[in-house]
């Protein structure tokens, strides 16, 4: 049932993954056995599990043919005295708790354990991209956190764009940071790997091969010779956009409606592949696609290099 992805000119396979989970080993409302059953039956092939401050005993876990990763989030105390979020993916079982040392010791704590940091939910916690900015050596950022809907803090965008424009370029997870019932299956990240082992998983996660989603689903996506061009499931907004008001729209909803008396009324297009120039000269450090779905689910690739020969190669 994996799908197959055309990923910048490879053939990968792409599998969804939750990378940002709790358990009853913290402050979860189900036992991490029975939270792997559930994303396994809704057909996921991977699971962090990542308890706060605690790691889980995965490798003791029936996990049934899905894949396991063992991680924790951490919480040191970040610029301004905030206290960041971070979850630490492949750290060893018995990988002590970090948190109490200086924000970037602790990060570097991880990374020496085999692992990789990603920054949880910036704007549920406080953070601006000034402070997300002294944070060396995350390989991710999450631009969906389903669980901080509830304070209507679950979208990054703003302050992900903010960052690449700074020059940190970090690519975005989605994730459902599952505490309770209503968090589960809501953002989840598709990593393009060849295969599902935590060494493939790993490195695919490294390189910021996955793109994050609500829904749509991305069949091919390329950059070449200043062509971005896209194939993915029919959405209602698809959208390239780079450093600062630059933006290419393949589509949003009534974008070319001229009539007052027809605006809301059209019946919305989709739009399923796009194809754009992107101008050698506009100056940009960064390009992303941004796609959204008729139920209104976003998906977000990840932001393609374009500083070091313009090409994006
Ligand atoms: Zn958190
Ligand atoms: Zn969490």
């Amino acid at each position: 049932m994996t799908a197959k992805i055309d990923f910048f000119g490879e053939e990968l396979n792409s599998y969804k993954a939750n990378l940002h989970t709790h358990s009853t080993t913290s402050d979860g409302s189900y036992p991490i056995q029975e939270v792997v059953n559930l994303y396994r039956a809704e057909g996921y092939d991977i699971l962090a599990a990542t308890d706060h401050r605690i790691t889980n005993k995965v490798s003791e876990i029936d996990a049934g043919g899905l894949l396991l990763i063992s991680g924790m989030e951490i919480h040191p105390v970040g610029p301004r005295g905030i206290l960041l979020h971070l979850v630490a993916l492949n750290v060893p079982e018995d990988f002590e708790n970090p948190s109490d040392l200086p924000y970037q010791e602790a990060i570097d704590r991880v990374i020496e354990a085999g692992g990789k940091c990603i920054l949880a939910h910036p704007y549920w916690s406080g953070f601006n991209s000034n402070d997300i900015m002294q944070l060396k050596n995350l390989i991710a950022i999450e631009v969906y956190n389903t669980s901080t809907r509830y304070i209507g803090k679950a979208y990054n965008m703003a302050i992900w764009d903010n960052i690449l424009q700074l020059g940190y370029q970090l690519p975005a997870i989605a994730v459902d940071d599952t505490h309770r019932t209503p968090d589960f299956f809501r953002g989840w990240t598709m990593i393009c790997a060849r295969e599902n082992t935590a060494a493939a998983i790993m490195e695919a996660l490294q390189k910021g091969s996955f793109y994050a989603s609500q829904g749509p689903v991305i069949r091919r996506i390329d950059f070449k010779d200043h062509i971005f061009s896209i194939e993915c499931s029919p959405c209602q907004e698809l959208i390239v956009m780079g450093d600062c008001s630059f933006g290419q729209c393949g589509i949003v909803p009534d974008f070319e409606t001229a009539d007052i008396k027809k605006l809301k009324k059209g019946e919305a297009k989709e739009m399923a592949s796009y194809t754009v120039e992107i101008p050698d000269n506009a100056g940009l450090t960064y390009i992303r696609c941004q796609l959204k779905d008729r139920a209104g689910n976003y998906a977000w690739s990840a932001p393609i290099n374009l500083k070091r020969d313009g090409s994006g190669e």
